[in-house]
């Protein structure tokens, strides 16, 4: 690290696009109690977000992680399906990591985007499998995206990009309302309701979707880090939260509010659901389960 000994804190130079530019929605909640937006279809000009991230020199680290048959099941349609619409028009460098580095594939990217390939061991269980991913973040941030890029996002490997996802989802601190429990009523989101475990929590905002979060590397350093202490403290106590990493997320942004929701369309259940009238556009969805594969 010779060359770059600076850790990057330029994030805060890209104007806030406000309220001239937001557009109406009117069948649905476009703004949070403490005045984040909730980004939908309709309310944003994509143009104007790409023009203030490139003049602002915005980059973007994706990581991903593909352990085991997973890799086989969803890495190639995740790229490939990514290379067509997420963050077109700024550098986006992905981070795969895996326990099986040599079966990567070749992947032909576009102008600008790059990927690097890192090898973690790999956990026993399918719980520890997607937990741990919060101490490898963590550790990541550290060692390089802190020096190269402002922005980061970390995203469950089976989802496929189907529309723009683009440079007007990019924040301070970024949550998406998880597709099942946008529709429904506090009292049925599924937070850890055991005392026992850190991530316990009586009452929240919304139900958000682990499958997906970012922001600047600062902010996503200090939730990664929240939930890895709260697992491993969890893990001491002989508890595990209900829904694992999930639910240590959701305790973060009810105590830290996230600066920017994403709307379901950014992890849409496409499968589940048919015809959702506010869903103009699923900009990412859940892949099929690929029993076949998981499972041979
Ligand atoms: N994962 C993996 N291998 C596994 C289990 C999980 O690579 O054996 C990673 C993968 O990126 C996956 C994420 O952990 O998308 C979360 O697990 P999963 O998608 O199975 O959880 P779900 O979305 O079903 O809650
Ligand atoms: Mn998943």
């Amino acid at each position: 690290y010779l060359f770059n000994i600076y850790r990057l804190n330029m994030s805060v130079n890209v104007p806030v696009l406000g309220a001239s530019f937001q557009l109406a929605r009117t069948d649905v909640p476009t703004q949070t109690p403490w005045k984040a937006p909730i980004m939908w279809e309709g309310m944003f000009d994509g143009t104007l977000y790409d023009k203030a991230h490139l003049e602002a020199n915005s980059s973007v680290a994706l990581t991903v992680f593909a352990i085991g048959r997973y890799l086989e099941a969803y890495l190639k349609s995740f790229i490939i399906s990514a290379e067509k619409h997420f963050m077109i028009g700024i550098p986006v460098t992905y981070y795969i990591f895996t326990d099986i580095p040599e079966d990567i594939p070749d992947f032909v990217l576009g102008p600008e985007r790059t990927m690097k390939v890192l090898y973690v061991p790999r956990h026993a269980r399918w719980q520890d499998i997607s937990m741990m991913r919060m101490k490898t973040l963590s550790k990541i941030i550290d060692l390089e995206i802190s020096y190269t890029y402002p922005y980061i996002f970390c995203l469950d490997v089976d989802s496929i990009f189907e529309n723009r996802f683009g440079t007007e989802a990019l924040g301070e601190s970024v949550a998406v309302l998880h597709s099942h429990y946008y529709t429904v009523k506090q009292d049925e989101f599924t937070y850890d309701r055991n005392p026992k475990s850190k991530a316990y929590m009586k009452t929240g905002d919304y139900y958000y979707h682990a499958a997906l979060f970012g922001g600047t590397w600062q902010n996503v350093k200090v939730l990664v880090d929240f939930c890895y202490n709260g697992i491993m403290e969890d893990k001491k106590n002989n508890v595990e939260a209900l829904w694992h990493d999930e639910s240590h997320l959701n305790k973060y942004y009810w105590l830290h509010k996230p600066t920017k929701l994403l709307s379901p369309e950014y992890c849409w259940d496409v499968i589940s659901f048919i015809n959702r009238t506010e869903i103009k556009v699923a900009r990412m969805t859940w892949a099929k389960k690929r029993y076949d594969v998981l499972r041979a």
